[in-house]
């Protein structure tokens, strides 16, 4: 016998697309974009009925070639898989990406990444109230020549335990009541931090005579907001009135303003403070926003005692997006020892699901994470380096453009051993 507990259950609809050949990269910038007819369903997604899960089944020699994303019949876009699998990793086989996968999240999976995992982006993005019926799209970008795939098979999922970021009592702009300023009228600000399993478990060193990534030490870097409040930034008005400034031009900088949020009583208020500046990051598997100088990267000898820095900061940019959420069951979301999630101070607070121009930030208990294969994240081994023991250090807003709540966590550093130079 079944019971209905709620009157909008529906049976759980899956929609697919099979049988792609996906483009190899032709040196210009493409993006693949296969078709899923939704049909059927709902009118409306709601914290009970949405997308649940995407499934994929495709194969390619070299996966980490690969940026998939899914867009909904809105517009609205999300990582599904970013660049994942390594230098030679291929195939994905009946990968199912949701966000309860119990498999953990993708970015640490193995290929053929068979299981049911987390995916790079945020799926509740999608159950926005929106229709879901209509054309979905799996957009595929392959960022490197010479190998080219085929997908078997792509499905969506529809149903009752949807991706949703509207848990009981969450708090957003919507529903002060249930966010807290902890009895101060103090500004709610970010607070950033590296989270120190992305990059200590992903991190690579190339030789001098790499045939593609000579003398690189790739590197990935996901950076949290542990904060009471959510990092924000927006472009200056005043320049996007200026006709004369193109800003989808590559290389034009745009200066931002951070926008600081209080809480009095049950209502938010905001301040806008002058930060740093973005611009328009034209590299493959990026053309979008990105703001300047967001992290640095250091190489540091100690030598008797006295701190050398070896190898010149890389000052990287980075488009601010929430892209993954501390989980209290995620060994990722663990800081000096202690386990963050959904228990920290007015968690979620803050929607940023894109590289757009016009609204970048990252969630309170979200985070921000750049692959170790993403263009642009590597330092460069100077020429005369000795193999040895040497001190990574990746620094968070290194010109100090950004208002926080605490600086002093922002400098991250792990012992590294150089092997190959
Ligand atoms: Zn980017």
């Amino acid at each position: 016998m079944l019971f209905l507990f709620n009157s909008n259950w529906i049976q759980a609809q899956t929609f697919s697309a099979k049988n792609v050949a996906l483009y190899d990269n032709f040196k210009e910038p493409f993006t693949q974009e296969i078709l899923i007819e939704v049909k059927g369903l709902p009118k409306k997604t709601t914290e009970d009925f949405g997308l649940e899960t995407v499934e994929i089944t495709l194969q390619h020699n070299r996966t980490s070639d690969l940026k998939i994303q899914l867009q909904a019949p809105d517009g609205t876009t999300s990582w599904v898989t970013n660049r994942n699998g390594g230098l030679n990793g291929k195939n994905y086989l009946q990968t199912k990406f949701s966000q309860f996968g119990e498999d953990g999240l993708i970015n640490t999976a193995k290929n053929p990444f068979t299981g049911n995992y987390i995916p790079d982006g945020q799926f509740s993005f999608f159950n926005n109230s929106q229709n879901p019926n209509g054309s979905w799209k799996l957009l595929v970008e392959d960022l490197k020549p010479e190998e080219k795939g085929f997908l078997e098979e792509v499905k969506i999922t529809f149903g009752n335990k949807p991706a949703t970021f509207k848990r009981r009592k969450i708090c957003s702009f919507e529903t002060p009541e249930n966010c807290s300023n902890q009895g101060k009228t103090a500004a709610l600000l970010p607070d950033l931090v590296i989270l120190p399993f992305f990059t200590q478990t992903q991190i690579q060193e190339f030789a001098k005579d790499d045939r593609h990534y000579p003398s690189q030490l790739k590197i990935s870097v996901a950076i949290a907001n542990i904060g009471a409040g959510p990092l924000e930034v927006f472009p200056d008005p005043l320049i996007m009135k200026d006709v004369k400034m193109d800003s989808s031009k590559a290389g034009n900088r745009i200066p931002l303003f951070q926008k600081i949020y209080s809480l009095k009583g049950n209502l938010f208020t905001s301040e806008n403070r002058k930060s740093g500046t973005i611009y328009y990051e034209k590299l493959p598997g990026h053309e979008h926003y990105h703001v300047d100088d967001w992290i640095e990267m250091r190489l540091v000898k100690l030598e008797k005692g006295k701190r050398i820095t070896v190898s010149k900061g890389a000052k990287v940019s980075y488009c601010l997006f929430t892209n993954g959420m501390l989980y209290e069951n995620d060994k990722a979301s663990i800081i000096n020892n202690k386990q963050y999630g959904s228990d920290l101070q007015n968690y979620g607070l803050g929607e940023y699901p894109g590289c757009e121009l016009m609204k970048q930030g990252i969630a309170v208990g979200g985070y921000d994470y750049y692959g170790l294969m993403y263009e642009g994240q590597f330092l460069t081994l100077p020429k005369d380096l000795k193999n040895g023991k040497y001190i990574l250090e990746i620094e968070i807003d290194p010109d100090h453009n950004y208002y926080e709540s605490n600086r002093k966590n922002n400098l991250f550093s792990m012992p590294l051993e150089i092997t190959k130079q």
